[in-house]
């Protein structure tokens, strides 16, 4: 089988992923319509190459080596209504579309249900992945289903909400049926009317003037958060190398968050200070706040990466940073959180092409 036209050899990874890092992909499809993918897809079966899935490159450290094989980006952005239901509007939106002109489409269009989501880099097909969520909204709370394309078999299929294991920032897309699926179009049904009040207090705070915001003002207030803390990809930002939070925010049980507390009393830290919020039978606790706690402040730098002067919790490429000076910083964090705080922060973003499992990479003695 001849290789397609659209598929071209030898592509630059680095310029298509925010931490801009990673060497380059033996081979990249940027499919615009579901016959490419599928294509793509047996032209890989066909050369026994393996396969990675690339949606904004938003959330993906690639290793320095790059990757083997083909990557696979899936670009058509269509959005289409498929029911409207009193106030309910039901949606269809392809995957190739970018996650924040979506939000901002359904706040022009007073549609609740994305307005805390504002500023998420990346395109829709990811935010299921990982069930994005921001300032107490969740991507399930409006989630439908998800169409896929069976990366084996080449058929399409719809997954229903109840059955994609959706869950705090994960789902079976990104765990057990990982590299399974290429996600196609993403079905919510949105809310028309007026937002509900923001539970979060530093939404709150962020909209003291307005009693009862509308979805705009909540959508200002968010894009102005996220941009104080360089969580909304920005070229002039120097912080703007990065892959936005890098560690998930750990749930601990009972009495892990007790050891906690002991921790920091042994290392003189008042461990009333620690925020903590209830979530199920699990307290969450903010990654950042552990990362400070342990010593590590924002603006570190370490050569060419560092810590984002306005989050801690987002590892930067200062300019010239390789892979492996990432994983450098996120070892030196993991187990400095570890020896002086007892806990485990555990990455958010994927970790591509690397030899070594995420576990050996931050775990190893170096
Ligand atoms: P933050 O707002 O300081 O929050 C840190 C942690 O505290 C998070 O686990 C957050 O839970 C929790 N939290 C804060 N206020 C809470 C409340 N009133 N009730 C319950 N839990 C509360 O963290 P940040 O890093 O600056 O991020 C801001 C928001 O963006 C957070 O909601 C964060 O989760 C979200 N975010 C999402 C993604 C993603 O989906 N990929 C990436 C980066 C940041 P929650 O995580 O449940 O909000």
């Amino acid at each position: 089988m001849r290789r397609p036209g659209f598929i071209q050899g030898r592509a630059s990874l680095a310029s298509r992923c925010t931490l801009a890092v990673g060497g380059d992909a033996d081979y990249l499809a940027r499919a615009s319509s579901v016959d490419q993918a599928r294509d793509a897809l047996e032209w890989a079966r066909v050369q026994g190459h393996p396969l990675t899935i690339l949606g904004g490159g938003s959330n993906c450290l690639v290793a320095d080596e790059g990757l083997d094989g083909l990557v696979l980006q899936f670009l058509p952005a269509q959005r289409r209504t498929l029911e409207r239901h009193g106030d309910r509007v039901h949606i269809g939106v392809a995957a190739g579309h970018d996650w924040d002109r979506l939000v901002d489409w359904s706040v022009k269009h007073g549609l609740c249900g994305l307005e805390c989501l504002s500023g998420i880099p990346g395109l829709v097909g990811a935010a299921p992945m990982q069930n994005i969520g921001a300032y107490g909204q969740q991507l399930d709370n409006v989630l439908e289903a998800v169409t896929v394309l069976d990366v084996a078999t080449g058929q399409e299929e719809r997954i229903n909400r109840d059955e994609l294991g959706l869950g705090y920032r994960t789902s079976h897309l990104k765990t057990e049926w990982a590299g399974r699926f290429l996600v196609l179009e993403v079905e919510m049904i949105l809310r028309m009317g007026a937002p509900e009040s923001p539970r979060y207090g530093q939404l709150q705070d962020a909209l003291s003037g307005a009693r009862e915001p509308d979805l705009a003002q909540v959508r200002d207030a968010v894009l102005k958060l996220r941009r104080s803390k360089s969580m909304v990809y920005d070229r002039k930002d120097p912080n703007h190398r990065s892959a936005g939070s890098f560690f998930m925010n750990p749930r601990l049980l009972d009495d892990d968050l007790i050891a906690l507390e002991e921790k920091l009393v042994e290392q003189g830290i008042d461990s009333e200070a620690l925020p903590r919020y209830p979530d199920g039978d699990r307290w969450k606790v903010p990654a950042a706040w552990l990362i400070e706690a342990a010593g590590f402040k924002k603006g570190l730098e370490r050569g060419p990466v560092g810590l984002s002067s306005n989050h801690s919790l987002a590892l930067i490429n200062r300019g010239r940073a390789q892979a492996q000076d990432l994983v450098n910083l996120a070892r030196e964090i993991h187990q400095g959180v570890a020896e002086r705080l007892g806990v485990r922060l555990w990455p958010e973003p994927v970790f591509l092409g690397f030899s070594d499992s995420v576990r050996e990479l931050l775990e190893a003695n170096k």
